[in-house]
């Protein structure tokens, strides 16, 4: 057994020594700890369908493939009956967590061999980040054990532990001159979230998702600032630095795929700013933005609001080299007689058709229905929310051209990605 494995006995107690000794020493050095806690799906149920003792084997193989992927410095330990907690530390943002967690799902999508059967198994894994997310063992443990149940619940791969849920935001109004000084002390960051070609599985590009790093209530997801933003107007400022900043990352991007393409959101009250178009193209002149590789994302229904006046910005962006994608496809308001001359290169389906297909008849059909249209109209097809590789494989099949989601990645910080698209293996179809 290697050193890194701890325990591969369920002993909480110890774990907590552990990461007491671990937060003391990064506290001392200044230093960040990730803690991952990772939940085997069903635990029960192949316990009764293979017996105890084949159960544990699988785990024991499970805690051999993390050992695996793991840095000499992290640990592993059993904390449950089909739970394992990894503690990282010396993490430099959360990203390197988000890279961990997308290692472990990969190892997953290998079946495991045991007493001559084969067996799949899934996982659900919750992060907590000390200082950022809780400053003692047992809050960091709670936290990250609040994330897992998140993700358990919503069937997500993994999710990081927030405080800063939008229910518990919503309706606070000091957020908005809060949004002032955060455009003024640069905390606006921006994630990326890789988007792959869904024909050999290379990376095509990444989209930019803004995420706000308030030093008091720590990360704030785009779905609360942006409305906001929006209704005071802030949202110009925020747009202009988001291209700016995100052309200028994408000029550091490393090459191992070719040039990968940059998709950013736009509020849908810019497309009636006419400097638009021309503060763009500026951008794109400014940080060597090659053309075709910038692609704006705009939402069905901004677009389909207004199509003659959105119609006229899309046909100016597409001539100066800029394509734009449907965002939210199958959400808005596009009726065939608009939609036939739209001049769009590329629709994106929105994710909660995609999340749901394979449980919902409905959206499956719904997805399949929009590849079809995309084709018909030789338009490029992206879907969002590809959760599982099962997802990949169908979307695939259809011939959609590119995916984006969870099981490839969630959206890791700026300074992660180089080193994600470094580390990326295309998923075997
Ligand atoms: P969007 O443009 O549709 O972005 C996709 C959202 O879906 C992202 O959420 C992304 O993290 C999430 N997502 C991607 N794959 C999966 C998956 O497999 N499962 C699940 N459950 N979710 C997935 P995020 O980053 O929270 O962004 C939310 C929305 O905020 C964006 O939706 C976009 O409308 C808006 N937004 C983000 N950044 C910007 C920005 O710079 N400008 C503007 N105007 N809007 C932005
Ligand atoms: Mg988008
Ligand atoms: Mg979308």
């Amino acid at each position: 057994m290697s050193e890194k494995i701890l325990s591969l006995r369920p002993n909480r107690p110890s774990l907590m020594r552990y990461l007491d000794s671990y937060i003391r020493r990064a506290h001392a050095d200044g230093k960040q700890v990730a803690l991952l806690v990772v939940q085997v799906k069903r635990g029960d149920e192949l316990g009764a369908l293979f017996g105890y003792q084949t159960v544990e084997g699988l785990l024991e193989q499970f805690g051999a493939r993390l050992d695996d992927i793991c840095r000499s410095q992290d640990r592993i330990m059993r904390v449950g009956d089909y739970e394992f907690a990894l503690i990282l530390p010396e993490i430099m943002n959360e990203g390197h967590a988000i890279l961990a967690a997308n290692k472990i799902m990969r190892t997953l999508a290998t079946p495991f061999e045991i007493g001559g059967h084969v067996v799949s198994m899934g996982a659900n894994m919750g992060i907590a980040l000390f200082p950022d997310h809780a400053g003692k063992p047992e809050t960091l443990l709670q936290n990250a054990e609040l994330a897992l149940s998140d993700a358990a619940r919503n069937g997500a791969s993994y999710v990081m532990y927030s405080d800063t849920t939008p229910e518990k935001l919503a309706g606070n109004w000091d957020l908005e001159s809060e949004l002032d000084i955060a455009l003024d002390n640069g905390e606006l960051e921006i994630y990326y979230q890789p988007k792959i070609n869904l024909r050999g599985g290379l990376l095509a590009g990444a989209e930019a998702l803004l995420r706000w790093r308030s030093p008091k209530r720590g990360i704030v997801p785009p779905n609360v600032f942006i409305p906001i933003a929006t209704r005071t107007g802030q949202i110009k400022e925020l747009t202009w630095s988001a291209i700016n900043m995100a052309l200028q990352h994408a000029a550091t991007w490393p090459t191992r795929f070719g040039p990968l393409s940059l998709a950013i959101n736009i509020a849908p009250s810019l497309l009636e700013d006419e400097a638009l178009v021309s503060r763009v193209a500026d951008a794109m002149g400014m940080w060597g933005a090659k053309p075709n590789r910038l692609i704006l994302e705009i939402t069905e229904s901004a677009v389909m609001g207004n199509p003659d006046m959105s119609f006229e910005t899309i046909r100016e962006l597409k001539n100066k080299g800029v394509a734009v994608s449907i965002d939210d496809f199958g959400t808005g308001y596009s009726s065939l007689a608009n939609f036939k001359n739209i001049p769009a290169s590329e629709l994106k389906i929105d994710k909660s058709f995609v999340i749901s297909m394979l449980s919902s008849k409905a959206d499956a059909n719904i997805v399949r229905t929009i590849i079809n249209l995309a084709q018909a109209f030789e338009l490029q097809v992206a879907a969002e929310g590809a959760e599982s590789m099962e997802i990949l494989r169908i979307l695939a099949t259809l011939q959609c051209n590119y995916a984006q989601g969870y099981y490839i990645s969630q959206p890791v910080p700026a300074g992660t990605f180089a080193q994600f698209v470094n580390e990326y293996v295309p998923p075997v179809f």
